[in-house]
């Protein structure tokens, strides 16, 4: 499942390839990909004629500002020209999305399409089709229409994320540390491989309960989670095999992780050998001799 860097990493690659691009067409391949609005005719509609401006990313969600397509009205620059809501999308478990500029007819896991008046595409494609779409018009708030989007903990890069904030939403509580870091109302952006490496990193076992935490640990846990995440985006998020970046490369699987998709491989600290079990129906990974 992409997490903070490989979402991350489809944000950047959206902003570079898409300069200017104003959807001209919409092809909704498989109708309950899009979430919202509930008929797909209004989100076919409600697109057209939208330049993409700007690409956001917020946790997992990529969030895409949407202006009035270019025409002999439009003003410039164009920050300044008419707002037409947002495209927000959620990857879950296998969405990506291909950009192609010849027309190479769609595979079967293809769930919706968007061209440009070139007929360059902008393609979904997700085979476990698990993936959302929204189209939020001007005037609605997408953090009020998409619960999950409305409910996240702060960007673990944001000064919000300090020691004192993690510090007071894990004291008094008995879940283990592993699930507090999954939980996305937490910390945004954070799933399985990013919170298994932190916790190997920070030398935290994933199954303490997380008011065990020391003050000396959170410190680590928070520095951490930061720098396995910065590290992760650096080399382009790509950790796993499912992940495709937009030309549909895998890019870097394979890349060094420390514990995940290591189990019984040796430890590169101490050479013990790395376990796996599951907490709350997740993998998880680490360290018997380097985490406590
Ligand atoms: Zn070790």
């Amino acid at each position: 499942m992409p997490e903070l860097p490989e979402v991350e990493t489809v944000r950047r690659g959206l902003e570079k390839k898409l300069n200017n691009f104003i959807i001209k067409k919409v092809e909704v391949c498989r109708d309950s990909t899009v979430a919202f609005p509930t008929n797909k005719e209004e989100f076919i509609k409600g697109l057209r004629n939208s330049l993409i401006y700007k690409w956001d990313r917020r946790g997992k969600y990529l969030i895409a500002e949407l202006k009035e397509g270019q025409n002999e009205n439009t003003q410039f620059p164009l920050e300044n020209s008419k707002n037409k809501g947002f495209l927000v999308v959620h990857l879950r478990m296998t969405g990506y999305f291909k950009f192609m500029d010849n027309s190479t007819p769609p595979c079967k896991h293809t769930r919706i399409r968007f061209f440009d008046e070139n007929n360059n595409e902008l393609r979904y494609i997700d085979v476990r089709s698990f993936g959302q779409m929204w189209w939020i018009k001007q005037g609605l708030s997408p953090n009020k229409i998409i619960k999950g989007l409305g409910s996240l903990g702060p960007e673990p890069f944001s000064k919000d994320f300090d020691t004192k904030y993690l510090k007071k939403v894990i004291s008094k509580r008995t879940k283990s540390i592993k699930a507090i870091l999954l939980d996305q109302t937490i910390v945004a952006g954070i799933g399985n491989i990013y919170a298994d490496e932190s916790l190997y990193n920070a030398g935290i076992l994933p199954f303490r309960e997380a008011q065990t935490i020391r003050m000396n640990e959170i410190v680590k846990l928070r520095e951490s989670i930061v720098t396995v995440l910065e590290k992760s985006i650096g080399s382009g998020g790509t950790t796993f095999s499912d992940f495709r970046d937009l030309e549909g490369d895998n890019g870097n699987f394979g890349l060094h992780t420390n514990v995940y998709r290591r189990t019984g491989k040796e430890c590169h600290k101490c050479g013990n050998l790395i376990e796996r079990q599951k907490i709350t129906g997740r993998s998880t990974h680490w360290c018997p001799k380097c985490q406590k």
